[in-house]
């Protein structure tokens, strides 16, 4: 596969390979602001006219407001153009965003969604070798190299995060292992017989496979592996503690959305600073998602996205859902693209109980905060006469398990009072069982939201005694 390969203007500085993480791919992480800001208007006003020239929702919402693609003169003029949202997506279902005929399309992907159609996002050559050079920037953010032996636990399908994170991997010339999502026995078999030295998958999952392995009497701390790749979906620092701590590896964040490209999108460097962004394929802004207006840089709003360099699907102004903040590039590990601060919440988690915003992350970090808790935790929200409930059920350790009761009461309470001054809502904990809460191969589902369903109690419902 050929990378993708830097323009005139990429080529001007090349950076000392001052540290082992250096690849010639990494070019780009390193242009000086003023190049990155010249490339980025160039990419973005070519966008803009491809997207109003070949896609009609964006002509129609650009002439509505007036703006033609020759009035984007400078990078600000990014936020008078329309957003575009999620729904775009499924309302234009399948094929209605392509900007490149099908004969230049060699890829679609689509994701299911857990409501109505799915998404569709399709992919030209180039649009892959973007893609398979944006990971490569990634994976070699993160150390990785042509000696690594990387699994890939992500799924393989429609799904983006397998293949875009197997091509990566290969084009770095790094050894993939395919073996893509679930049968976790086989891969704790894997991860220790091949000596495999780097993992991509959820880090829920991978909370999953130190647990699998601990009972088939594996050690992952004494195994080759040094690093781990978690995505797709957010995660907290409090399970990046648990996955060190327990795994013996460092813990990277990799950030993406099939919408704009999958995996790839933004990625920690060592030095853990957030992520750093490609933004010389992905110009991110983040806005009020209230009013859509730009947020000051270092203040949390919604990530806005617009894909500078997409040809067969390009994207303006996507709004992601996902809340972070922007900061000025300043990382020691010497790339000089902006970082974004990590995703722990998605404005699309988000749940409310009596009047309360809450977001599931801040009851993982409540939980994790209490020794002898376990980060597998279920929450479920339920309905009486009106009322709203939140029921945490929180997995424990074994030894606190086989503790006497004095030990159960003391742990229950300190997580009740954690949970509920975190949230400052009156919560009820239930301690459960080790491993009596479902395991999850891909994505946790925390939230069973059991509002809606109709009450046994409701006694319009109960059935009458047969006769
Ligand atoms: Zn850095």
């Amino acid at each position: 596969m050929t990378l993708y390969s830097p323009s005139v203007t990429e080529r001007h500085v090349m950076p000392e390979p001052s540290s082992r993480a250096f690849h010639p791919a990494s070019t780009p992480d390193f242009l000086p602001a003023p190049q990155m800001r010249e490339l980025q208007l160039s990419r973005l006003r070519a966008v803009v006219r491809r997207a109003y020239a070949r896609v009609p929702l964006f002509r129609e919402r650009m002439d509505a407001l007036r703006i033609r693609p020759e009035d984007v003169r400078e990078l600000r003029d990014i936020e008078r153009l329309p957003f575009t949202v999620k729904t775009d997506l499924r309302d234009t279902y399948p094929f209605g965003l392509f900007a490149s005929p099908m004969d230049d399309i060699v890829r679609l992907h689509a994701s299911s969604g857990t409501t109505g159609k799915p998404i569709v996002v399709a992919y030209t050559r180039e649009d892959l070798d973007v893609w398979t050079s944006v990971m490569v920037r990634a994976m070699a953010a993160c150390g990785l190299h042509s000696g690594d032996i990387i699994q890939n636990a992500y799924g393989y399908g429609l799904f983006t995060g397998g293949l875009g994170a197997h091509y990566g991997a290969e084009s770095l010339g790094a050894t993939v292992i395919p073996v893509s999502g679930g049968n976790t026995d086989r891969q704790v078999a894997v991860m220790k017989d091949f000596r495999v030295t780097a993992m991509c998958c959820t880090p829920t999952y991978f909370v999953h496979l130190l647990e699998r392995a601990a009972e088939l009497g594996v050690s992952v701390r004494d195994l080759p592996l040094r690093i781990g790749i978690f995505g797709a979906e957010p995660w907290t620092e409090s399970i990046r503690r648990h996955i060190e701590r327990e795994g013996g590896i460092q813990a990277f964040d990799i950030y993406g959305l099939s919408e704009i490209i999958g995996p790839g999108v933004a990625i920690e460097c060592p030095f853990h600073r957030g992520l750093h962004i490609f933004e010389d394929h992905f110009y991110p802004e983040v806005i009020d998602p209230d009013t859509g207006r730009p947020m000051p840089e270092g203040e949390e709003g919604e990530l806005v996205l617009t894909t500078l360099s997409k040809q067969a699907m390009p994207l303006i102004r996507y709004r992601t859902r996902d809340i972070t903040s922007l900061y000025p590039a300043s990382c020691p590990c010497g790339r000089t693209l902006r970082p974004m601060a990590r995703i722990a919440r998605r404005s699309d988690d988000m749940f409310i109980v009596r009047g309360v915003n809450v977001f599931p992350s801040q009851i993982e970090s409540a939980i994790l905060a209490v020794e002898g808790a376990l980060p597998h935790y279920q929450i479920i929200l339920t309905r009486h006469k009106g009322l709203d409930s939140l029921e945490v059920q929180v997995e424990i350790t074994p030894e606190v398990f086989s503790d006497k009761i004095g030990a159960l009461e003391t742990l229950h309470d300190r997580l009740t009072r954690g949970i509920e001054q975190t949230l400052g809502l009156r919560v009820e904990v239930t301690l459960a069982a080790p491993r009596s809460i479902q395991r999850s191969e891909g994505k946790a589902k925390r939230v069973i939201d059991r509002r809606n369903e109709v009450s046994h109690e409701d006694p319009s419902t109960v059935p009458l005694p047969g006769k």
